[in-house]
This record gives structure tokens, sequence and C-alpha cells, in this order.
């Protein structure tokens, strides 16, 4: 718990609420063992120059900022999956794992191990999310700031809060919403206008994403599997097909049948043939590795 209290400055929006809830079950079931089990885990075999940032180095050092990344936990069980399908042998395989739903994150994972995520220090880092901005101009944070005339949290939490697809769309931060907006349901859109800035907020969310596929198919230098999870990776076809066709130029191509099916437990491969890599859908299962690991901490 001193731990934890030592970390609020790095996540004041999380520790205290999280003390809070082990200070609550230590008075309602008193001597019950408790487990914390931390997002940014996983991420702890990103190496040296993954995780420096390219400021001063005294903000590391004295004060501990570097990339920590979250969404760990679902990167982990997703990740060991694809190992199992793609042989069962963690070690020489190269996978990028896409956990995307209202707060979204890439992962590369090579040999069963994370050597680099999206999120940083902060969740704002990466790609595009419902309604964070994900990596942009940092300049951006003053020019907000000046044009709104309010302290440079304020413009975070623009960023934070304001930003994403919600941001660019003007319409919701929920891809359903914007799919119906633009017209991929099936039904044509209503507002010629708001079909553009659905549309736009797609693309934009779509371009990112596999941008940062691509980088990270450079770092591990190659890529078995790409996996897609969680709330828009599990569920929404149109964001699948939409990322993986912008990865068509490095040959990795999907079937577009298998893709729009909804009949799968927790998991399908949608990998087109003749694709430079496999394509996943894996549901994540979150609570299961917590679950998993309280018992070996417990025992
Ligand atoms: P999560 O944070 O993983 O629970 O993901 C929640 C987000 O998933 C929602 O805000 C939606 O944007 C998205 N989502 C859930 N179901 C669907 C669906 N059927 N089609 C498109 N997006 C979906």
């Amino acid at each position: 718990m001193n731990a934890i209290e030592d970390c609020v400055r790095l996540a004041p929006l999380h520790n205290p609420a999280n003390l809070m809830g082990i200070r609550a079950c230590q008075k309602a079931v008193p001597g019950v063992p408790q487990v914390a089990v931390f997002d940014t885990a996983f991420h702890h075999s990103i190496p040296e120059h993954a995780y420096i940032y390219p400021i001063p180095y005294k903000y590391f050092e004295e004060n501990d900022i570097r990339k920590y990344g979250f969404h760990g936990t679902s990167h982990r069980f997703v990740s060991a999956k694809a190992v199992e399908l793609l042989g069962g042998k963690a070690e020489g395989t190269k996978i990028v794992t896409c956990h995307l739903g209202n707060g979204a994150s890439l992962a590369a994972i090579k040999d069963g191990k994370s050597i680099d995520t999206t999120m940083g220090v902060t969740p704002l880092e990466g790609v595009p999310m419902g309604t964070r901005s994900g990596s942009i101009d940092p300049a951006i944070v003053e020019i907000i700031a000046s044009i709104e005339g309010i302290p440079a949290t304020d413009a975070v939490n623009v960023l934070n809060k304001k930003s994403g697809v919600l941001g660019v769309s003007g319409i919701s931060s929920d891809f359903r919403d914007l799919e119906t907006a633009a017209g991929l349901t099936g039904k044509p859109p209503e507002d010629p206008e708001k079909a553009h800035r659905a549309k736009l907020a797609l693309d934009v969310y779509n371009y990112h994403v596999a941008k940062f596929v691509g980088s990270y198919i450079v770092a591990m230098g190659g890529v078995d599997a790409i996996v897609f999870t969680a709330g828009v990776g599990e569920n929404s076809s149109n964001a699948r097909l939409g990322i993986c066709n912008n990865l068509k130029g490095i040959g990795i191509t999907i079937d577009e049948e298998k893709n729009k099916s909804r009949d799968y437990d927790d998991y399908m491969e949608i990998t087109a043939s003749g694709s430079n890599a496999k394509v996943f859908v894996i549901a994540t299962n979150e609570e299961l590795v917590i679950a998993r690991d309280t018992m070996a901490i417990i025992k």
C-alpha cells in the first residue's frame, strides 16, 4: 500500500481510488488476503531504448517519467492465446496485439514478451481512442491553452475527454454510433455532413492504428500474427477491415466474409489466403488472468 501511495504522483486518478477500495475491503472483510494486479506489469520487459522518452534524462532519473504502458493483462491473455494458435512455442514468435476498446493500445509481443506498447506514462499516448487524442504534436497543449484561456492541465483534459473519434466526429465516442452515422451498417446515412465527419473520424482512427501496427513490425523485424481484441476489436468488422485495408501494401490481408462472422466464442481466424501474417480476433479475458494470478499468489 505504501508503494501504491508512492506512485500516486504517476497515477493521480487511479491509485487513490484503488487504495480506497483496499481500505474498504480491509474493513468489510478483515483478515481476507488481498492481491493487487497491475496493468503495467506485463510491459516490464520493454527494453530501455523503448521506454526512455527523448526528453532530459533527469525526468526519468529523478521523477520516474518513462513509458509504462497499460492493458497489460489483456495483451498478456490474447498474446498467450495467439502463441497457442501459432503452435504453442513463444520462442521466435512476433505478434502485434491491438486492444481496441473505449481506451485503446497496441503491443509488440516478441518471444511471448512485451517489447513495446503505445500507451506511455499515462494512457493518453498512442492511438486515437473514444475520447483521447493519442499521440499528437505536444505543442498543441500550449496552443489549446492559449486559444481557450485555460491552464495546461485543462488543455490536457481536452485531449483526454473531448478528443479522439468523439472530437473529430462531434457525434459520439461509441463506434456503433459512428458506423450508423457514416452509413456503414446497411442503412443510408441520415445527414451527409454528419456522415462525412463520422467517416473521417473512423478513417483517422484506422490510419493511426495501422501505422502503429507497421511500426511494431519494424520493432520486431517481422510479424507472424496480428490480434484484434476488446469492444471495438472483437465486435467491429468495419474497424478490422478499415485497419487491415491500410496494411494491404505490406501484404497483410483478411478474408472479408470470415471477418463479418459473429459466430465465434473465444476466437476466430480471419486471415485471407496468401496473407503475410495471420490475423486473429480473440476475446480478451482480463478477469480470468486476474483470478489465476490471485490464486497463484495466495497459494
Ligand atoms: P471496451 O472499452 O473494451 O468495453 O469497448 C467499448 C467500446 O466498444 C464501445 O464504446 C464501442 O465503441 C465499441 N463496441 C462495442 N460493441 C460494438 C459493436 N457491435 N460494433 C462496434 N463497436 C462496438
